[in-house]
């Protein structure tokens, strides 16, 4: 894992860089399979504790912060991300994260979870694409169920 200070050197100019925010278990395993193919990935958790997570060939970059304050979103250069995750534990923190990556920086593949399903089309009016544990997987254990 390489620190954030080795950022600018680490990252490769002219590739797609990636901002996963929140590094519980779905964002590990994104940042460590896009890390794998070779994308440009740095992680965003509060908890400096959850990096541990991050696969121990992890070639990534992290910061340590609350991703909801614009200095720390600064500090990963937002504004150079092609692509911003917000997979928190918390849908209002991913909202928010996902809001400021549209609105004030400009990116325009974001991408937000949400624990609520009935909170989805709302965002889906903020032009935000949303993931849904609750309706993925209902829908693969009515595929398993009907469709096998
Ligand atoms: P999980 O519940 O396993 O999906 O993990 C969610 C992760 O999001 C945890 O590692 C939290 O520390 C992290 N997290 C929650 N709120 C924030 C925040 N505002 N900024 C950065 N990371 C956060």
């Amino acid at each position: 894992m390489k620190l954030f200070e080795k950022h600018q050197e680490k990252r490769h100019k002219n590739k797609e860089y990636t901002i996963i925010v929140g590094c519980g278990r779905l964002g590990a395993s994104l940042a460590g399979r896009l890390s794998d193919k070779g994308s440009n990935v740095l992680v965003i958790d509060e908890n400096k504790d959850s990096f541990r997570k991050l696969p121990p060939d992890f070639g990534g970059m992290v910061v340590q912060g609350d991703a909801t304050e614009i200095s720390v979103l600064k500090r990963a250069e937002i504004s150079k991300a092609t692509s911003v995750i917000a997979v928190t534990n918390h849908d209002n923190t991913n909202v928010m994260i996902a809001q400021l990556a549209k609105e004030l920086f400009h990116i325009d593949n974001v991408i937000a979870r949400l624990y609520d399903p009935d909170r989805e089309c709302v965002y889906k009016e903020l032009k935000i694409n949303t993931i849904c544990p609750v309706v993925l997987s209902s829908s693969k254990v009515d595929q398993l169920l009907y469709q096998a």
